[in-house]
């Protein structure tokens, strides 16, 4: 076992039924991905369209590629015919425009295994850092309440997704994720009550994955945890 895998299954031993590992391989070559891949790992998270889109024919074809990070319009068909799950969508446009490019792919979509409507989450910022991405609350209810977002046809939007504040005060990160899952639960509520796809929770890094699961992950985002430090 490579240390690589041997992390994989410590942190699969850590987690309950019903939390998903994304293992977060931005930066990283191939032969760690492939390392991972061969200690079953089958979620990987890019945050980079481009490195993305040259990462796909590079990996066996039951790679399920999750695209984490901030996206912008122009990248988005970039990874529209091999995205499976998009996390970080935070404006209007931006969904349109994955609604856009999931009809214009959606052959594709189908020739590679995949659902012709593209799954995102939304983003909800939480964390006390001053950051443009992200809905407050607030703009959250707002844009669900506007409802220009149920035009988007072929956008499944399958739950919301957060990253806390980057600090060691853990009690300020809990504070955090329970404000994001008070949110997802009374989202859910009220605009998904019919909706069985708006169940996932994605929060929880490398540093913080033990009380994001206490407080509602469905899905952690690990990279150096597992991959070890990235090199920019
Ligand atoms: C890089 C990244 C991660 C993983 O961060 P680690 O601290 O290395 O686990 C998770 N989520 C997002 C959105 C990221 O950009």
């Amino acid at each position: 076992m490579t240390e690589i895998q041997g992390r994989i299954a410590a942190i699969r031993g850590e987690l309950p039924e019903g939390v998903r590992l994304v293992a977060v391989s931005k930066f990283h070559p191939i032969s760690r991905l492939a390392e991972a891949y061969a200690a079953g790992q089958r979620i990987f998270g890019e945050s980079r369209a481009q490195e993305l889109r040259e990462k796909v024919p590079a990996m066996p074809q039951d790679v399920e590629w999750h695209f984490i990070g901030h996206l912008q319009l122009n990248k988005v068909k970039l990874i529209a015919p091999s995205v499976r799950l998009i996390h970080a969508v935070d404006s209007l446009r931006l969904m349109q425009e994955i609604d856009r490019q999931a009809d214009r792919f959606s052959q594709a979509r189908q020739a590679a295994g995949l659902p012709p409507t593209i799954d995102v989450l939304l983003q909800l910022h939480v964390a006390r850092e001053e950051t443009k991405f992200g809905f407050s609350p607030e703009e959250l209810e707002a844009f669900l309440a506007e409802g220009s977002w149920k035009a988007c046809t072929h956008v499944q939007i399958c739950g919301l997704m957060c990253m806390a504040s980057n600090t060691d005060d853990m009690e300020q990160v809990r504070g955090e994720f329970q404000i994001a899952y008070q949110t997802f639960r009374s989202v859910r509520e009220r605009y998904f009550a019919a909706s069985s796809s708006f169940k996932e929770c994605s929060w929880g890094m490398s540093e913080d994955y033990a009380v994001a699961i206490a407080c509602g992950s469905t899905m952690v985002r690990i990279g150096s945890h597992i991959f070890g430090p990235r090199e920019y």
